[in-house]
């Protein structure tokens, strides 16, 4: 008697799991079943941005090597040069970038700058002058650049497959730029969410206008990128032909002001000057990692998630 209930309590055992593994293949393969979004990919390397520095009490800014204050201060509007391939003309519109990356919150045509630009070259192994000049900022630059999760992968020659559109998160239409319709991956447009909060609570200059910070660009399907490529002529230097970091869903454009005459897109160097001066884009280049995004140098206006593997 006891034999035979416990092989009956076996069997009922047994028949339980199946039905248990019958209904989970059912509900994997049919469409009702709840979509379950895939595992975020772990992030490839630790980031360590550079703090920034709260600004000095009394005038800090005003000590450090005058004549390489004074080399920086005649540089800033005139060094000729061609920091991203293409010539141009003055530093200014990367001295916020440079400033954070060598945690100074002093001018870049300040003795306390050009201090904290020696210090910093010191730790680089470089001539410690204190004078920006295109070598300096390649150094920088590849800093700032490879901290990006996108650029570590194409130096690899590697680029990311495009997430599935159906595992994409839709930006609701004020969140757009002129209400388009921006798609990102889940935990990009949330922390995208958190960012603009903080953004339009912690300056009143970034909240008084509606437009700033709101996205004119996120995911781009590799073939609609391609398309355009073909169509206008206007391939981005071939990035958006063959690589961009739009693809991934993590790449965000934001709105960051415009110069007048000019588009919120538009690499002309005075609209990037414009932009590099303005409130919302210094913001982001001294809170941007709090919320894990990274900086492009050249584009003022595009930044990466960081918080997932592209
Ligand atoms: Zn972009």
């Amino acid at each position: 008697m006891k034999n035979k209930s416990s092989r009956a309590l076996r069997f009922l055992g047994s028949f339980g799991a199946i039905v248990m593994a019958v209904v989970l293949i059912a509900l994997r393969v049919t469409s009702c079943a709840p979509v379950r979004a895939p595992a975020p990919r772990p992030l490839p390397a630790p980031l360590a941005v550079p703090r920034p520095t709260p600004k000095p009490a009394g005038d800090a800014c005003a000590e450090g090597p005058a004549a390489a204050a004074t080399g920086n201060r005649l540089s800033l509007p005139a060094l000729v040069w061609a920091p991203f391939a293409r010539p141009e003309t003055g530093w200014e519109t990367y001295a916020p970038l440079i400033a954070r990356e060598i945690a100074t919150p002093c001018a870049p045509d300040t003795p306390g700058f050009a201090a904290a630009l020696a210090a910093w070259q010191a730790r680089q192994g470089l001539p410690a002058d204190g004078l920006m000049s295109e070598a300096v900022f390649i150094r920088l630059k590849g800093l700032v650049q490879m901290r990006r999760p996108f650029v570590q992968l194409s130096a690899r020659r590697v680029c990311p497959d495009a997430p599935a559109e159906s595992a994409l998160a839709l930006a609701t239409p004020l969140e757009g730029y002129a209400g388009k319709a921006i798609q990102l991956r889940p935990g990009a447009l949330a922390a995208y969410r958190r960012l603009a909060a903080a953004a339009r609570a912690e300056d009143p200059r970034i909240a008084e206008d509606p437009r700033n910070l709101t996205i004119f660009s996120g995911y781009r399907s590799p073939e609609a990128d391609a398309a355009r490529c073909a169509q206008e002529g206007n391939c981005n230097g071939v990035v958006r032909a063959t690589c961009s970091p739009h693809r991934t869903g993590l790449a965000v454009d934001l709105y960051v002001g415009q110069t007048p005459g000019f588009g919120p897109d538009s690499s002309a160097d005075a609209n990037r000057l414009a932009m590099s001066r303005g409130a919302t884009y210094r913001w982001l280049v001294g809170n941007g990692d709090r919320f894990g995004f990274l900086p492009y140098p050249f584009e003022p206006w595009h930044w990466e998630w960081t918080g997932e593997a592209p």
